[in-house]
């Protein structure tokens, strides 16, 4: 009796070890699944030239002597306005044409926006606040960068200029606040280099976000944020249906004297 007690305690460890494994053994099977993605899933590559791919070539861009990528589409480069008109009747640009071949902020003529429309794009800008200091928060050199003609990169003069945080120099407005504030001294240049992945709808229900990076002189301020919807001045954003649309440069009416420069697009 005594012996058949032993060997049942045997047999019910050795099972119970055999379980352990088999547990053990499966977690590592379910786990290599989620690791490898399914492309790489067969045979291990047993040399280095197994891993390396040559087609397809990404096609060569260069650099003009303004830091112009090849296949870039120039919105503005000093020399015409071709490129916009005013959001309100579709009239020709007021704003000013500068002898450094920037653009200000004509007062009160109202926003402006590209004539053409775009999607996810890579846009560089560049915009300087006036030396000349007028206007506490809000009202101090704001303009406004509309992707789409919906979602707002805040431009604003925010040295020494304190204003809700969701609204200051490199925010998403009303909506993301930037990691940090990267804002040159007023009256220098800041550059915009903005990655906006446009979102997807089907109908009229929302399939994908928008996501946008932003680096504000080359500092990253906005980190692939997932944009919640067009912005609004009063309300909480929220989407609705849209396709390619233009880009929309803000006038914001308190003679904000912001000007633009070098600003260029590249379609994703
Ligand atoms: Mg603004």
């Amino acid at each position: 009796m005594k012996n058949y007690f032993l060997i049942s305690a045997a047999l019910l460890f050795l099972t119970s070890c055999q379980e352990t494994k088999k547990e053990e053994s499966s977690t590592e099977d379910i786990s290599t699944e989620e690791v490898v993605p399914s492309k790489y899933v067969g045979e291990e590559p047993t040399t280095p030239e197994a891993t390396e791919i040559y087609e397809p070539v990404p096609p060569k861009v260069t650099l003009n002597d303004k830091g112009v990528p090849s296949d870039a589409i120039v919105l503005f480069d000093g020399s015409t306005l071709d490129e916009w008109i005013h959001v309100q009747d579709s009239s020709a640009v007021q704003w000013q044409i500068m002898d450094d071949a920037s653009l200000l902020v004509k007062d009160k003529s109202g926003d402006i926006r590209t004539k053409r429309d775009f999607g996810s794009m890579q846009l560089h800008i560049e915009w300087k606040s006036p030396t000349e200091i007028i206007g506490e928060g809000q009202s101090r050199a704001n303009s406004g960068i509309f992707i789409q003609q919906r979602y707002e990169v805040q431009v604003l003069d925010n040295n020494d200029n304190d204003t809700y945080v969701n609204g200051q120099v490199g925010a998403l407005y009303k909506q993301s606040v930037p990691l940090v504030m990267a804002s040159v001294p007023t009256g220098q240049w800041n550059a915009y280099d903005i990655i906006f992945h446009a979102p997807e709808f089907d109908r009229e229900a929302l399939v994908t976000p928008a996501y946008v990076t932003v680096l504000h002189n080359g500092v990253l301020v906005q980190d692939h944020f997932e944009i919640e919807g067009f912005v609004k001045y009063i309300g909480w954003p929220e989407y609705q249906a849209h396709g390619k649309a233009p880009i929309q440069l803000q006038d914001h009416g308190d003679n904000s004297r912001v000007t633009y420069r070098n600003i260029w697009v590249r379609e994703l």
